[in-house]
C-alpha cells in the first residue's frame, strides 16, 4: 500500500534540491574569475551540465553535494534514518548518472574537475587541480593546443 502522505513528504525533500546559483556555485565562478580563466557557467551543451565549463583547457567543472551525490566516507553523505530504501535507491541512481556523465564528457575529449560542498573551494585548491589536469594531458601527450 503506498503511504499518501509519505509521497508528499518525499517530494518537498526533493523540491529541497540545491538549485542554480548556490553559494558554491557563486564561490566558483568568482575563483574562476580570480583566476582569469574563460569560462561558461551551466553549460548544458555538455554532458552533465558542468557548474562550469573551461574551454580552452576542456576541462568541466562540478560542484557535487555530499548527500545528493553520495560522496563516500562523509558525515555529511550519511543516510536519514527513515525511508532508508528510498533514499539509498535515489542517491545511487545518482552516483550512476554522475559517472554516466563523467565517461560521456571523457570521450569528447573534456576532463572532469570534481569538488564537494563539505569542505570550502579555495582558489588555491581550483588552481592545483586543474594545473594536475593540464599536466597529466601533457604527460600523455594529448593536449592538443
Ligand atoms: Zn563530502
Amino acid at each position: 500500500m503506498v503511504d499518501v502522505f509519505d509521497k508528499r513528504k518525499r517530494s518537498w525533500l526533493m523540491s529541497r534540491i540545491p538549485g542554480r546559483n548556490t553559494k558554491p556555485e557563486i564561490q566558483l565562478a568568482k575563483l574562476l574569475r580570480a583566476e582569469h580563466l574563460e569560462y561558461r557557467r551551466h553549460y548544458n551543451a555538455l554532458p552533465g551540465t558542468p557548474d562550469a565549463a573551461l574551454p580552452r583547457e576542456r576541462i568541466a567543472v562540478f560542484i557535487q553535494g555530499c548527500f545528493w551525490h553520495g560522496h563516500h566516507g562523509c558525515s555529511k553523505a550519511s543516510m536519514p534514518t527513515t525511508n532508508r530504501t528510498f533514499w539509498r535507491k535515489k542517491i545511487r541512481s545518482n552516483t550512476k548518472r554522475d559517472m554516466r556523465q563523467a565517461r560521456a564528457l571523457r570521450k569528447l575529449g573534456w576532463s572532469v574537475a570534481l569538488f564537494w560542498t563539505c569542505r570550502p573551494l579555495t582558489r588555491e585548491r581550483l588552481r592545483t587541480r586543474i594545473r594536475q589536469i593540464v599536466v597529466r594531458r601533457m604527460d600523455r601527450g594529448s593536449f592538443a593546443r
